[in-house]
């Protein structure tokens, strides 16, 4: 089974990196490979019109009501936004987000027809005590999965640090999550690897027969630098 590589660049609250929305962007989609943009609210319109594949960091499930500084998934797709994060570990911690806010997000935004990207992943302390796979197995389990969703394996102890499980770990985990996945959805779903990615650790991660790409954060924010990490999907499937 041949799944197309997936490579999106979470800009979290940084400004749209230089050159974004510029005919030779690095951040545009190349042939046989996908990529997505997720910009503040605020660039979203601008990536939009842009032609950049866009996805919003954050939706609320309810389509309209009393919830300050919220924007709703039915919002995002009436913007034309196509894709969305869920329960990326930032807004677990920030915003306490649990695994049935997670489920609501990714549910809400099938149901307004956005593909959610939906992150999954150990603290360093729940991967120390070897309580990895619990825990991945809790988060996982309560998902969508008969529904067309992406799963972002993105270990928290890995997110912005420096520090990455090895390939063959990831790999172990990304095989363990698609065990979990139902039959008719298991080869086609595709999990991204997330966490401290980089140019030079890219295609490592993306020959592991298990991972179809990666959620980057630090790296995307340059753009030569995710151009190689592109280029590193592209190779790694070639
Ligand atoms: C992320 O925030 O999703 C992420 C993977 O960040 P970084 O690449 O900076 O570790």
């Amino acid at each position: 089974m041949t799944r197309t590589p997936l490579i999106a660049a979470n800009w979290k609250m940084n400004p749209l990196p230089e050159g974004a929305l510029e005919k030779d962007s690095a951040y545009r989609p190349q042939s046989g490979i996908e990529t997505i943009v997720f910009p503040t609210f605020l660039d979203m319109q601008s990536c939009l019109e842009a032609g950049l594949p866009t996805g919003a960091q954050y939706g609320h499930p309810d389509s309209v009501g009393a919830h300050t500084g919220d924007v709703s998934m039915t919002m995002l797709k009436k913007a034309g936004c196509q894709f969305v994060l869920c329960g990326h570990s930032e807004r677990r911690r920030d915003h306490r987000e649990e695994d049935s806010d997670v489920v609501a997000q990714a549910e809400s935004a099938l149901r307004n027809g956005l593909h959610p990207v939906i992150c999954v992943g150990e603290t360093e302390s729940e991967r120390r005590t070897k309580r990895h796979k619990q825990i991945v197995e809790r988060q996982v389990r309560v998902l969508p999965l008969r529904e067309i969703v992406t799963i972002a394996y993105e270990p928290v102890w890995a997110i912005g640090t420096g520090v990455t499980p090895t390939p063959e770990q990831a790999q172990d985990m990304h095989a363990f999550i698609r065990s979990l996945v139902p039959d008719a959805r298991r080869e086609t779903i595709r999990i991204l690897y997330g966490g401290s990615l980089t140019a030079d650790n890219a295609l490592e991660f993306f020959g592991q027969p298990d991972i179809d790409g990666g959620l980057v954060g630090g790296a995307s924010l340059k753009p030569a630098v995710f151009r190689a990490i592109v280029l590193a999907g592209v190779q790694a499937r070639s």
